[in-house]
């Protein structure tokens, strides 16, 4: 038996994969620096293709067993008035519907389900600050905790270390950013009573506001709210429930002011839009957003880290039961890339141009006041929700089925 295969990241990607491969008898070493799952903000949103990847790597009853809400519509707002009203097709399709997830929970589940295999170590709280090669071929990381500094050695490391992966600088892989126009703030808010009895995507827009909300999981309303890129921190001290208020109907407003002392945030999220050229080196691979960092609109980075996680299980399992040489591995790292590439392309692609619209839309009163017009023309149609729902397939559904064959 080899050394195995050393995962640095515990968000949804390196969880999954991490579990995934235990799952197929190889020794997997996961490490993650956060010592517990919660943490400040965690991404919600699960789409049918995500839940179906899920439930794909076995781990449907972890889904089931967390706090979450199903989907059933999306409302779209224009100056405080519903325009648009979109209901989920799930009962229609067949599919899974799309989740609201307490993403924290769901790590948790799965990594008691994959510590329950003696062949699966997790090092939560220890964080990777260095890669160690030999020769040219990466062999292993150095991470830390509290000042103690521990080697872990194996044939392979996955880097599912976020964003701002370090691993990604360290093994000298490069990020193509694309040129995004927004970053966005958190808040919390007590629901009203009603809006529980169904869960509902509600976008607000006017011409200098432009947020979302949706009652999550805790039964709480998380809102988002969209500033030019650079912006965020600048806008803390805002009278962020009077900015709601006005873009809202009268009865939603009213709640918003009541809860003025209950609302939380904002907090400031980054958002980065990229794509590394080069998914993997001698000895590493990057994997979900290490690899392509998503943004947050129309919730894709958790699905399209779960479905990495199937396509590295794909190759890697008949890597490694094939005898998990270093001279077959480059072309097996190369083929996972070429597998995911399509579809992480047209999700940023579909994601990017979503904001476009929205920038292009409110961007001066000769774009938005036509917009308004079309909006309350259009909006009640059947044939508008029909197509809007069309244009989101990939989105919802991913490019093409991804589906486990190990
Ligand atoms: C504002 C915002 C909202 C979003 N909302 C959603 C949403 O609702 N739905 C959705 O699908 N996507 C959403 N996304 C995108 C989503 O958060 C990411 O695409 C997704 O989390 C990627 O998963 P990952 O496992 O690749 O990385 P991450 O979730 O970022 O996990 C990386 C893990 O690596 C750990 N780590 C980092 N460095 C080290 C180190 N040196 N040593 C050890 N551990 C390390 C981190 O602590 C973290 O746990 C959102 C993004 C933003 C910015």
């Amino acid at each position: 038996m080899g050394q195995g295969v050393i995962v640095v990241g515990a968000g949804p990607g390196g969880m999954a994969t991490a579990y995934l491969l235990a799952a197929h008898g190889l020794p997997v070493t996961l490490i993650e620096q956060e010592p517990q799952f919660d943490r400040v903000f965690r991404g919600e949103g699960l789409m049918p293709s995500g839940v179906q990847a899920l439930i794909e790597m076995g781990l449907g009853d972890c889904l089931a067993s967390i706090p979450t809400r199903k989907l059933d519509a999306w409302d779209f707002y224009v100056e405080g008035q519903r325009r648009m009203r979109v209901v989920e097709p799930w009962s229609q399709t067949g599919l899974p519907p799309t989740h609201i997830i307490h993403q924290s929970a769901l790590l948790a589940a799965i990594a008691e389900r994959a510590q329950a295999l003696s062949n699966f170590q997790f090092f939560p709280g220890w964080q990777v600050r260095d890669l160690f090669h030999q020769g040219d071929r990466i062999i292993g990381v150095q991470a830390t905790q509290n000042g103690e500094t521990r080697d872990f050695t194996g044939d392979l490391v996955i880097a599912a270390d976020g964003r701002y992966s370090r691993l990604r600088k360290l093994a000298g892989l490069s990020l193509t950013q694309a040129a995004t126009q927004f970053d966005v703030l958190w808040f919390k808010l007590p629901a009203p009573a009603d809006m529980l009895c169904e869960t509902v995507f509600t976008v607000c827009l006017q011409q200098q506001r432009q947020f979302a909300f949706y009652p999550s999981w805790d039964d709480r309303l998380q809102i988002g709210w969209i500033v030019e890129k650079g912006q965020g921190k600048k806008m803390g001290d805002r009278d962020w429930i009077a900015e709601f208020a006005q873009a809202l109907p009268p009865k939603l407003a009213t709640h918003f002011q009541q809860h003025r002392a209950d609302l939380v945030g904002p907090i400031f999220l980054d958002v980065m839009v990229g794509y590394a050229p080069q998914w993997s080196t001698s000895g590493l691979l990057l994997l979900g957003d290490a690899a392509h960092p998503m943004a947050p609109n129309r919730a894709q980075g958790i699905n399209m880290a779960l479905r990495d996680a199937i396509a590295i299980a794909n190759h890697l399992v008949p890597w490694w039961q094939q005898g998990h040489t270093a001279a077959t591995l480059p072309d097996c790292l190369t083929a996972i890339q070429v597998q995911r590439q399509p579809e992480i392309t047209t999700a940023q692609k579909l994601q990017l141009e979503e904001w476009e619209k929205i920038a292009l839309i409110t961007a001066s009163p000769l774009t938005y006041q036509p917009f308004q017009v079309l909006a309350n023309a259009l909006g009640r149609l059947g044939i508008t929700q029909q197509a809007w729902l069309h244009q989101q397939r990939y989105l919802r559904y991913g490019l093409s089925p991804v589906t486990l064959q190990v």
